[in-house]
């Protein structure tokens, strides 16, 4: 009888506890993709997008993103 008490006892921890441990577990891998996922603005359209989702041209050394395939090519005419 003072097993299961026990048990029960720990698995409530565990319920309270889960989600603060995954608090702390979790951030550092979402970190480096938040700072990798910024948002950079469209030349063409003045619009901002992600980078993760943009398309990117290379014009001049330095790379420019754009919301669309329309818009680069627009901005290389
Ligand atoms: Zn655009």
């Amino acid at each position: 009888m003072r097993g299961l008490l026990f048990l029960g006892a720990l698995l409530l921890l565990l319920v309270v506890l889960w989600p603060m441990a995954r608090r702390v577990l979790l951030p550092p891998a979402g970190r480096p993709r938040a700072i990798r996922d910024e948002l950079v603005k469209d030349p063409v359209c003045q619009t901002y997008v992600l980078r993760s989702r943009a398309v990117s041209r290379e014009a001049g050394g330095t790379t420019h993103y754009f919301c669309s395939r329309e818009c680069a090519e627009r901005f290389s005419e």
